[in-house]
């Protein structure tokens, strides 16, 4: 993709990826009622684009969260270098410009033999269509103190207590990234992580180093890309260890204890980003939408209906779902745009988009001063009725322009386009 194309893609990439053709009528008076569970990338832009499309729908709106932060952009606030302000979307702006009713509640569990959500207050819901987008959750790590080594890894106040762990450690400290196996929640992002706070400490806390526990065979995310950042820019500072099982984390101690390649081992740190491993959120598993064995939801990527209870209208989307697509802000976007289409042509009477696309990317700053970039986009396969990956690139070198320009429009227009 040359750079005129990237340009052409980070514009259209927020919109309209499968809502082109509107085969229905917008006027189409449904009354009916869709609720939407969780108000982050997947859920807000759903729930926003029903309301846009679908003028006579009900859109309800469920999240314990009055603003949705972002993850993504949130490594640059571990250095100071952002602020959780520039990623704070309140929802209220769905209400307000778009008329979806909201509710600070929880969902703790969808019942498809009778159309209910059932709300942490007591309260349940009925519906036509109910979207699930709870994101994701964690693998219990023994001992795991997520105050004493955040994951940070959704958003909010655990990105602030890792921050000001990395802003109180002194020079010459070590800071551990421990990565857990793959599929996790953007396969780029610790690695994205170790290159923006490996350019704060050379900067700022000489002689610290970074130490990069990961669970897999390899860097999972923009390889090339990385490992030329480890080896070349940041050899002084950052060690890559593959092939890494965490097994236990002693808190008082700042301990990981560790296997690799069968030997058992211990590290301790000055600040320990402990990831555990990650799985569909709660709320799809005590919705009997995971199936036994497994970790994610899986789903019809026509309509992104569970596969579990195909004739329930039920819709899981995001990090919770398994088609295979990367898990990622701006995915859980597209997906959103193609499982809204699905819903408005089954109110019409129609058939989903026999072929959607869905598109992710990533624009990790390496240094202070520049940034490289990945883009992927997905198409429905009917032969085998997955969403096959049909383009990748990697840019050969980080530059300025990315950094300064390419990457802070992304992020905005993806917010924009989700929350606003
Ligand atoms: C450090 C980092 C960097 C990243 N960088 C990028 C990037 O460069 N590009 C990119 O595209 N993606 C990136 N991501 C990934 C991106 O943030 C996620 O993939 C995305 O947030 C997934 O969207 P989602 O809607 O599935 O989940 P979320 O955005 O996590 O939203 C889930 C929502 O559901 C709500 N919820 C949970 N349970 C319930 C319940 N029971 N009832 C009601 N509401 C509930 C939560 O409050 C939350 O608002 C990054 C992630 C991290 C951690």
């Amino acid at each position: 993709m040359n750079n005129l194309n990237r340009r052409r893609f980070i514009q259209v990439c927020g919109v309209g990826v499968a809502l082109a053709a509107l085969p229905y009528s917008l006027q189409a008076a449904t009354g009916a009622r869709v609720v939407v569970l969780g108000g982050g990338f997947a859920g807000a832009t759903a729930a926003k684009y029903l309301r846009l499309f679908g003028h006579d729908l009900n859109v309800t709106l469920v999240d314990p969260a009055a603003a949705h932060v972002s993850c993504v952009g949130s490594n640059l606030v571990l250095t100071g270098e952002s602020a959780l302000a520039e990623l704070t979307n309140p929802l209220s702006v769905l209400r307000d410009r778009y008329g979806v009713e909201l509710l600070a509640d929880s969902a703790v569990r969808v019942d498809p033999s009778t159309n209910t959500v059932h709300l942490a207050s007591g309260a349940s819901l009925e519906y036509e269509h109910v979207i699930l987008a709870p994101g994701i959750d964690f693998d219990a790590v023994q001992g795991h103190d997520f105050q004493a080594m955040p994951h940070a890894w959704i958003a909010g106040e655990q990105t602030l207590l890792l921050r000001d762990q990395l802003l109180a450690m002194p020079a010459g400290g070590t800071f551990v990234i421990a990565i857990p196996n793959t599929p996790f929640r953007a396969h780029t992002a610790p690695y994205e992580r170790a290159t923006v706070v490996a350019d704060f400490f050379r900067r700022e806390r000489p002689g610290s180093k970074i130490l990069i526990l990961d669970a897999n065979p390899g860097i999972a995310g923009m390889r090339r890309t990385f490992t030329t950042a480890f080896e070349g820019v940041y050899r002084d500072i950052v060690e890559y260890v593959p092939n890494v099982t965490v097994n236990a984390a002693d808190a008082l101690n700042m301990r990981l204890d560790i296997s690799r390649d069968g030997l058992a081992d211990s590290v301790t740190a000055e600040v320990i980003n402990l990831i555990p491993a990650q799985k569909a959120g709660k709320l799809a598993f005590d919705s009997g939408l995971v199936p036994d064995g497994s970790r994610f939801a899986p789903v019809n990527p026509l309509n992104y209906a569970s596969t579990l209870v195909p004739a329930a209208n039920v819709h899981v989307l995001g990090d919770s779902q398994s088609t295979g697509q990367a898990k990622s802000g701006h995915m859980a976007n597209a997906q959103a745009k193609v499982c809204v289409d699905a819903i408005l042509r089954d109110l019409a009477g129609l058939e989903p988009d026999p072929a959607p696309k869905t598109t992710a990317a990533a624009f990790p700053p390496i240094t202070r001063k520049t940034a490289s970039w990945t883009t992927v986009t997905y198409s429905f396969d009917p032969v085998t009725m997955t969403m096959v990956s049909t383009s990748s690139a990697e840019a050969p070198e980080p530059t300025d322009d990315v950094r300064e320009e390419e990457g802070p429009g992304w992020l905005r227009n993806l917010q924009r386009d989700s929350f606003a």
